[in-house]
């Protein structure tokens, strides 16, 4: 004869518990995929989109330089996340040549860099004639970029 062998119910057996493990390990296992195979995509994504902002930069520059002037151009954020933070523009008055930073302008990021002109005035013109003069825009440019423009046109006039 024997002995009842189960009085109370367990709320697992020895085998239902190294089961239900087996499949919390899956799961973490599965769980870790998912989350590096996600970062993965992500950054794929990223990437893409990276590049798609900076041909966006590219043609907008191309469309300054041929004169295509209804060309829509890039918003200050993805200016900045293709890799084009740098807005060049040149006084057409006194030929000062300027490069903004657009990472450090105050001005909304879905801003089109087009109409960044209507903020900005030529500070030559400012302090030496006391005009407000609007700078053409020339172009953007990729960070570390040579600016071969930039210092060596500036008109050094001191009023
Ligand atoms: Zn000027």
């Amino acid at each position: 004869m024997s002995a009842a062998r189960i009085i109370k119910p367990p709320p697992m057996s020895g085998g239902d518990r190294k089961h239900f493990a087996r499949e919390i390990h899956k799961a973490e296992v599965t769980f870790a995929n998912l989350v590096e195979q996600s970062a993965q995509a992500h950054a794929v994504a990223d990437a893409a989109r990276a590049k798609a902002y900076a041909l966006d930069c590219a043609a907008w520059n191309t469309a300054l330089f041929i004169g295509e002037l209804d060309h829509a151009s890039s918003t200050i954020a993805a200016a900045i996340a293709g890799g084009f933070p740098l807005l060049e523009v040149r006084c057409e008055h006194c030929k000062h040549t300027e490069i903004i930073d657009l990472a450090l302008v105050v001005q909304p990021r879905d801003r089109q860099v087009s109409l960044m002109r209507d903020y900005l005035y030529c500070g030559p013109c400012q302090r030496t004639l006391r005009k407000k003069r609007r700078p053409d825009l020339i172009g953007l440019h990729p960070t570390g970029a040579p600016q071969p423009e930039a210092p060596s046109r500036r008109p050094k006039k001191a009023s």
